[in-house]
């Protein structure tokens, strides 16, 4: 029977959003293959949280909670993932998400165990004897289809933005087992210093309603308008790159290809053109409204609503209506 096994990334003491956007796509495939999800949590004093883990539908949670493991090393990290993979034969699917950690750990253990890898997919789902995956290329212009053996190895990263987190269920419950920490030697090369979380004023991809401005907002103070209208509308402010740049606004704004990716249900973009750049990172919002004097911009292909008009015409009077 195929093991189904999620790596569960830790960040300030929480489970990271990617991880439980991985669960979703856990959860499709533990169905579709008749599994249970089993997860594997590394860190350190993290039994409540492996615990409250399993309200998510794991069943079994491989827990290593070890005082070496307190930051992230991830060499030890990967080394002990590989002794615990190496208990299970296949077909095994190890998968976690493609934030910096799952992308470092991933790619590693497949290569230790020759392994396929789907790398930054966005779904997996089973067709026949087939794991399929499809994987964004040349910033999401093309989708590419990736597919494996369901009976082999298989070593999976999740994309961000693109499914929805799980949530807790507090009529579920699993097992959580202790799994001792393996580290050689050679794994001491590098040693774990200090763990700096950056501060960021602002999470918009937690936002359920942006409000983003372009250059065509036309100047710093100007950008004004776009911050009175979020707080009045009770959303968050995005910003495109080119406003990024020009200081208007801080990065924790930007979205897009260098910026942050957004799924919000709603996404007003003024005076943004729709640069490929900007649209990778915004075109999943559920609705898309733009407000742009020049109906041939590109951000019109993908709005589903559009207002022709100057923003700083159009904003005021939207406040007003408020
Ligand atoms: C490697 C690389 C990575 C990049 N990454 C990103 C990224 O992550 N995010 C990103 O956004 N960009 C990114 N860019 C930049 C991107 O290519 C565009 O240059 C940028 O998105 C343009 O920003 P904009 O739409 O605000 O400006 P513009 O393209 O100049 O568009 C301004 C728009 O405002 C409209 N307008 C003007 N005045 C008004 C008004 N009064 N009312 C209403 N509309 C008005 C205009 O008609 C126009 O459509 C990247 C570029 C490169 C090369």
């Amino acid at each position: 029977m195929t093991k189904l096994i999620v790596v569960i990334e830790i960040a300030k003491g929480k489970i990271t959003g990617i991880t439980k956007e991985c669960l979703t796509v856990a959860k499709k495939l533990s169905e579709d293959l008749g599994v249970d999800i089993e997860g594997v949590m590394l860190g350190h004093g993290i039994n409540d949280l492996a615990v409250n883990a399993t309200k998510y539908g794991i069943k079994k949670i491989y827990k290593v909670d070890d005082a070496q493991f307190a930051g992230i090393n991830i060499l030890y990290h990967t080394r002990t993932l590989e002794e615990l993979v190496k208990q299970f034969s296949p077909p095994t699917i190890i998968m976690a998400g493609a934030s910096l950690y799952g992308q470092e750990i991933i790619p590693r253990l497949a290569a230790r165990f020759n392994s396929a890898i789907f790398a930054s997919v966005t779904s997996l789902v089973l067709e026949g004897d087939n794991l399929v995956g499809i994987h964004p290329l040349f910033e999401e212009k093309l989708l590419g289809t990736m597919s494996a053996d369901k009976n082999q190895m298989n070593f999976v990263t999740i994309l961000g933005g693109n499914n929805p987190e799980a949530e807790i269920d507090e009529s579920l419950s699993g097992e959580v087992t202790d799994f001792a920490p393996v580290i050689s030697e050679r794994d001491k090369r590098e040693t774990f210093v200090e763990e700096k979380i950056a501060k960021v004023s602002v999470d918009i991809t937690k936002a359920k309603l942006i409000i983003a401005g372009g250059r065509g907002v036309g100047g710093k103070e100007k950008f004004g308008i776009i911050h009175e209208t979020a707080k009045t509308l009770g959303g968050e402010v995005g910003a495109s790159r080119a406003a990024v740049d020009a200081d208007w606004v801080p990065y924790d704004h930007e979205i897009g290809q260098t910026g942050k990716t957004i799924t919000p249900d709603f996404y007003i973009g003024c005076g943004i053109s729709g640069a490929i750049q900007h649209l990778v990172g915004m075109r999943n919002s559920k609705t898309i409204i733009a407000v742009n004097t020049d109906e041939e911009a590109p951000m019109l292909d993908v709005a589903h609503y559009a207002i022709i008009a100057d923003l700083h015409e159009v904003l005021p009077e939207l406040i007003k209506k408020l």
